[in-house]
């Protein structure tokens, strides 16, 4: 089940550089938010959960290769590519051994650069993605049809939210997701918006979902950050 656009965060401190690679992005279809600093992007990175990372090594302040590592210690799902200046073997041996996806020595040319963002988000695409049909404990839901059964009992209804919110969270079953994070991604909010709108929906499809709706089994609460789910 694949949202909508993806969303790319690009971090060059180099005006001239930036805009070219946002606006060929955002011409390729994908949302984008620029940062000229790792700090702040690194920030973001904790919150809004971009679907793809560019980021630049020669950054003022805290430089790439240690954006890169405090990124993929949040959360190394999220696919990272560095931006490097040519012929700095060094530097890109290290960024590949923190764990950076890709890298692309500059000068790039938009082509290729939008070629390697492609193919790093049909691999993620495919490794996220969502059956239709899933059966965990004793509920069997049907996300297409927006169909769920619990226990052999009646075929209840999902709503949009519902199902969008219970398709992402089987989607990274096992990791801790966070509210703002299923804002921006089912209802493509900003995350500045009220978290409270995605508590109510758990509150809705646990009563769906569990057995017992105060007691989860599956959609486990992660105190002080969000939700977990468990097949
Ligand atoms: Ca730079």
């Amino acid at each position: 089940m694949n949202m909508d656009a993806a969303h790319v965060f690009v971090v060059e401190d180099e005006d001239t550089i930036a805009l070219g690679v946002v606006k060929a992005l955002e011409h390729d279809g994908h949302r984008v938010t620029r940062f000229d600093r790792a700090e702040t992007a690194i920030a973001a990175y904790q919150t809004a959960v971009p679907d793809l990372v560019l980021l630049d090594i020669m950054l003022p302040g805290v430089d790439g290769l240690e954006a890169l590592r405090r990124m993929k210690a949040h959360n190394a799902d999220i696919p990272i590519i560095m931006l490097t200046a040519k012929g700095d073997e060094a530097e890109r041996v290290e960024g590949l051994e923190l764990g950076a996806d890709d890298y692309v020595p500059k000068p790039f040319s938009l082509r290729e650069l939008l070629a390697r963002v492609r193919a790093r988000l049909r691999a993620r695409e495919g490794a996220n993605e969502t059956p239709d049909e899933f059966r965990f404990g004793l509920v069997q839901v049907d996300l297409r049809r927006r169909i769920l059964v619990r226990d052999g009992g009646p075929e209840q209804r999902l709503t949009t939210h519902e199902a969008g919110v219970l398709a992402y969270l089987i989607a990274h079953r096992g990791r801790d997701v966070t509210r703002e994070e299923l804002l921006e991604k089912v209802w493509g909010y900003a995350p500045t918006m009220q978290t409270r709108t995605v508590d109510n929906q758990i509150l809705k499809l646990r009563k769906k979902v569990e057995e017992e709706p105060a007691d989860p089994r599956h959609i486990l609460t992660i105190h002080g950050k969000g939700y977990r789910f468990e097949p």
